[in-house]
């Protein structure tokens, strides 16, 4: 294939392997990808760059060095690989969060429906505070028995519901915020590569 004079332009880069999460490091697994014979040089690639020929329309997909050689920078090259491969290990993480939070929540959902014990006024601290149980949940209420106190009981009890099944409720909390910031990663990154696809 001839080079055209007005050199190629990137249209696409996509790392095609599968990521697999190793002591909390998502590393792609050599081999799971798409193969491609490269365009340019023959060889089998599995992170492809689509690129199109200025002068001719032509589209041709070859693998990162030759995309170099095709006279794109290797800077922006280098730059979409790694910005690819972030893609690829946010994409899993998120998956990951989202499934792990859909279990807790279906738990959660189930305990919701159970109907707890009834509370019981069991004692009283030494300064007087009362001792208030269900099941195994326990509050103290210095100003008596409140709804905000009824709500506490009952939310600690399903808490320890969760927990008896296995379950983190923190992740219940915690998920969704973590969903939401590795999706604005995913975000500025995707915006990053259109930067450098218009660059
Ligand atoms: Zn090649």
């Amino acid at each position: 294939m001839e080079i055209g004079s007005k050199g190629f332009k990137i249209l696409k880069v996509e790392d095609t392997r599968q990521y697999e999460e190793i002591n909390d490091r998502w590393k792609p697994i050599p081999g799971s990808g798409m193969e491609h014979d490269c365009h340019r040089c023959g060889k089998t690639h599995e992170v492809l760059y689509t690129v199109e020929c200025l002068e001719t329309k032509e589209i041709f997909v070859v693998g990162g060095s030759c995309a170099k050689a095709y006279g794109m920078s290797k800077k922006k090259v280098a730059s979409l690989s790694n910005n690819i491969k972030k893609i690829k290990k946010l994409e899993r993480e998120i998956e990951k969060c989202k499934a792990e939070y859909e279990v807790n929540k279906k738990a959660y959902d189930a305990i919701l429906e159970l109907t707890p014990p009834e509370p019981k006024h069991v004692d009283n601290t030494k300064h007087g505070s009362e001792i208030w149980v269900m099941g195994d949940a326990q509050v103290w209420c210095s100003t008596g028995f409140t709804e905000e106190r009824k709500k506490c009981l009952l939310d600690s009890w399903r808490h320890n519901c969760l927990v008896k099944q296995g379950f983190k409720p923190y992740n219940l909390h915690s998920l969704p915020g973590t969903i939401r910031i590795l999706e604005d990663r995913l975000e500025k990154i995707h915006n990053k590569i259109d930067e450098l696809f218009n660059s």
